[in-house]
């Protein structure tokens, strides 16, 4: 049965998802996390509706021996702010690019998140283009995450780097689509080949909705412009449904797969292509 898939990815403590982590204590323990080995790269399915293709979005997770499992949305603006996001990033790259160049060559693509520090980065492309090339993964199966907000500074610059990287191959997907104000303007200036509809709308599109009409708006603008669109946060079937109707092209959430770890990527895969 279709979303039957809900691997519990580990149990969060509760007694610190109300951000009640400190903040030096945090920045001390990122410093030594990548040393210690304590991040893991995790894979959520996306699924194509139409062709049932699937490819993954890479999402970082830190299991650090005294804080417990801190999630992204604890570290990464901390790791922001000490300067330390460029060095996960990069560690990211690197991992993936290692794990899933064999997956790779059989047309799996793969998404990476980059922070703002890390887009704005003068090392950004040679990191990108050293690191496919010593793990042989040819650009074109790299997608690369950035937010609207991450674009507003330095923003000529920015977008001649993103226009190089897509000319050699990489593609590039607007993350959290839509939750900015600047979302059409972004849709113009910039060289993108996807969008991923944030999931404040996706939860809430039940026909006749004011969601359901963005959403479908979204998606008819989007197809004029050649773009895949992707709805983030699908969690039912109503909303599978829904979006099929929409003629939205790929889903990614909790009804399919959370994001497993590689190791349980090609049982996943499985698993959703029997359905
Ligand atoms: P994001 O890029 O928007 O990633 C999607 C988030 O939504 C992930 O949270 C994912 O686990 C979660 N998600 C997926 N499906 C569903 C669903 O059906 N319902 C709900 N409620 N949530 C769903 P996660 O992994 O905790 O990451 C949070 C954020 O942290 C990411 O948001 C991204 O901005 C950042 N992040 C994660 N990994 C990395 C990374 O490797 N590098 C950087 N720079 N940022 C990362
Ligand atoms: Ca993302
Ligand atoms: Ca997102
Ligand atoms: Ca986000």
């Amino acid at each position: 049965q279709l979303g039957g898939n809900k691997v519990e990815e580990f149990s969060v403590d509760k007694s610190r998802s109300n951000g009640e982590l400190d903040k030096n204590m945090l920045q001390r323990e990122l410093n030594k996390a990548i040393e210690n080995q304590e991040f893991t790269i995790y894979y959520q399915p996306i699924v194509h509706l139409r062709s049932e293709a699937i490819h993954y979005e890479a999402l970082i997770r830190w299991f650090s021996p005294k804080l417990g499992f801190i999630s992204p949305d604890q570290f990464i603006l901390v790791a922001e702010e000490c300067g330390f996001i460029e060095t996960i990033d990069e560690w990211v790259i690197d991992k993936v690019c290692q794990q899933i160049g064999g997956l790779l060559n059989q047309d799996v693509c793969v998404s990476v998140n980059l922070s703002t520090k890390t887009l704005e980065s003068d090392r950004l492309e040679s990191l990108l283009l050293n690191t496919t090339k010593r793990h042989e993964v040819d650009p074109r199966h790299i997608e690369l995450e950035i937010t609207e907000h991450s674009i507003l500074e330095n923003e000529a610059a920015t977008i001649d780097k993103l226009k190089r990287l897509r000319k050699a191959g990489f593609k590039i997907a607007i993350d959290d689509f839509g939750v900015s104000h600047a979302s059409l303007n972004y849709l113009r200036m910039l060289p993108v080949n996807k969008i991923k509809i944030d999931k404040v709308f996706i939860q809430n599109v039940i026909s006749g909705s004011k969601e359901y009409h963005i959403v479908t708006s979204i998606i008819s603008l989007a197809q004029k412009l050649g773009l895949t669109v992707t709805a983030e946060g699908v969690e039912t079937e109503e909303q599978v449904e829904l979006l099929k109707r929409m003629n939205c092209d790929e889903i990614q959430g909790f009804y399919f797969s959370k994001a497993v770890p590689f190791e349980s990527v090609g049982t996943i895969t499985a698993s959703i292509k029997k359905d």
